[in-house]
């Protein structure tokens, strides 16, 4: 695969060795790697992401919900618990939505930058 395919496959919680296999369990463990790709059997216990992903997305979040918080607050003023409500939900939506994409993502990286970690 191209880098750039690579990058898209792995976007798209796939594979980042054959782009074609699942890199997440399906149903009630949807948020847990597979032990291997169930199209080129590579070994996903291999990778290394630990908490990259969530600390990525943390520094991602807080930089773009905070500064959209206090622009928010200077044109509208609404109550507290609008800004409670109202920017709880987007974190947690935007967390939820973007976790496995970024782990995924990660995950992609590291294969391609480090690939002596996955023989
Ligand atoms: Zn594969």
């Amino acid at each position: 695969m191209t880098e750039i395919s690579s990058l898209i496959a792995s976007i798209a919680c796939k594979c980042p060795r054959c782009g074609e296999g699942d890199l997440f369990n399906t149903g009630l463990s949807n948020l847990t790697l597979r032990d291997a790709c169930d199209k080129c059997g590579l070994d996903l216990k291999k990778n290394d992401s630990a908490d990259g992903p969530a600390v990525f997305l943390i520094f991602v979040l807080g930089a773009a919900l905070v500064p959209m918080a206090l622009i928010f607050e200077n044109l509208v003023a609404p109550p507290l618990w609008v800004h409670a409500v109202l920017w709880g939900t987007i974190a947690l939506a935007v967390t939820i939505g973007s976790l496995k994409p970024i782990k995924s993502l990660v995950i992609g990286i590291q294969y391609r930058h480090r690939p002596a970690d996955w023989e």
